[in-house]
């Protein structure tokens, strides 16, 4: 179903995407197989488009972080192997097997239930084992007085039938902070991780075919750790410092248009609570774009949003549906003008420092009532409404 409205609404660019990817693919090599993370519907980029794209482009497998998320890939037609990064109930056993998902294991009470009910169906479950080396959220824990009860967890449910542990991986909680002691930690748990698999391997005597660990921050800083697969998210979408430094280019760009224009006199206040005061003679501009469309409240007042005549402040409080920026001397900003909330002219890694969070959060945040879209070969080949019509 397509908008009618112009209102607010993502451009989603596949060819940046594509190339952000080839640049990425570029580093880490031929012999590093690359996952492409889309959960949560690709980061707000919409997952079907965005693994058609990575698919087509020759990547290895996809990550998502729940069984919906998996059907949602396999229903639109996409084949490439999928891992489940979250947990899955295991009355859906039957539906990872039947779709050839593949399921993260975290911890043996996890490998049990999954054994059993592939036992029961006398089917084969594919896995890749998770390992805690220091994130403190999912997986075997392995740190410390932890090693050998971690490894010996782990052997177990490599012996366990029905269930064909084809990879192994672990997460970094720090791999994109800089100080010196984050370096360490993420050292730390790599050669952690590496200690496990060895052991493990050498216990069990078979080998993982599929060992990996690196995301982002370790993609771009530390390729030391890539292993057999890489796992970036952030970065494959464009977003970041290292993302800028390796040349990649945001995915996404928000618009907005200027939906009507006003001229208040000095000391007229400005939205709600009234926090805004104009100190001159104002030019306003009023844009459909308010925090249910995902626009944080929280920058309120606190941030600029780019028109062809450069920044234009946003004067108020933030409201639901709507915001108000000072377009006063912008006078090529009329109604119906262009806004780029966020994009490669407005920086998202900006935006979210000001309102105090990650670009992750803004990216996710872009509502279903904000079409989408989708940009491929320099068209448009999709426009996507989440609305339910
Ligand atoms: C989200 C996630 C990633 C990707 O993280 P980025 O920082 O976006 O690269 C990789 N691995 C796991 C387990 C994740 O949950």
């Amino acid at each position: 179903m397509e908008s009618t409205l112009r209102r607010t609404w993502s451009e989603i660019n596949l060819d940046v995407l594509k190339n952000n990817y080839e640049i990425i693919k570029k580093k880490i090599g031929d012999n590093v197989k690359f996952l492409g993370v889309v959960k949560a519907d690709a980061y707000g980029h919409g997952s079907i488009n965005v693994a058609k794209t990575l698919e087509e482009a020759g990547a290895d497998y996809l990550a998502v972080s729940s069984i919906d998320e998996a059907m949602e890939l396999r229903l639109n037609d996409i084949r490439m192997p999928i891992l489940i990064l979250g947990h899955t109930p295991k009355e859906q056993v039957s539906r990872l097997i039947e779709y050839n998902i593949t399921q993260a294991v975290t911890c043996k009470a996890k490998a049990v239930e999954y054994s059993e009910e592939a036992v029961r169906i006398g089917k084969t479950l594919k896995i890749h084992i998770k390992v805690d080396t220091g994130m403190s959220r999912l997986g075997y824990l392995c740190e410390g007085n932890f090693f050998d009860t971690g490894v010996k967890g782990i052997c177990e449910a490599l012996n366990m039938q029905g269930l064909y542990a084809e990879g192994i991986f672990t997460h970094f909680a720090v791999a994109d902070e800089e100080g010196e002691e984050d370096l360490e930690y993420t050292m730390h748990q790599y050669k952690l991780f590496t200690d496990v698999c060895r052991e493990v391997e050498r216990i069990s005597g078979r080998r993982f075919e599929i060992k990996h660990c690196a995301n982002t921050g370790a993609v771009a800083r530390f390729p030391e750790t890539y292993l057999d697969m890489v796992r970036p998210g952030l970065l494959l979408y464009g977003y970041g410092p290292y993302a800028k430094q390796m040349g990649l280019k945001p995915v996404m760009t928000l618009k907005t248009t200027v939906s009507t224009i006003k001229i208040y006199p000095e000391g007229t206040h400005i939205s709600y609570g009234g926090i805004y005061v104009t100190d001159k003679t104002t030019r306003v501009g009023v844009l459909p774009y308010g925090y249910a469309d995902g626009f944080l409240r929280s920058l309120s007042n606190k941030c600029s949003l780019m028109t062809a005549d450069g920044p234009a402040r946003v004067c108020g409080k933030i409201c639901m549906d709507m915001c108000m920026i000072d377009i006063t001397d912008m006078m090529n900003v009329e109604v119906g003008s262009e806004i780029e909330i966020f994009g490669e002219k407005n920086s998202i890694d900006e935006l979210s420092a000001i309102a105090g969070t990650i670009p992750y959060e803004l990216t996710c945040a872009v509502s279903k009532r904000v079409p989408r879209k989708y940009i491929k070969d320099g068209k448009i080949i999709e426009q996507e409404l989440m609305l339910r019509m």
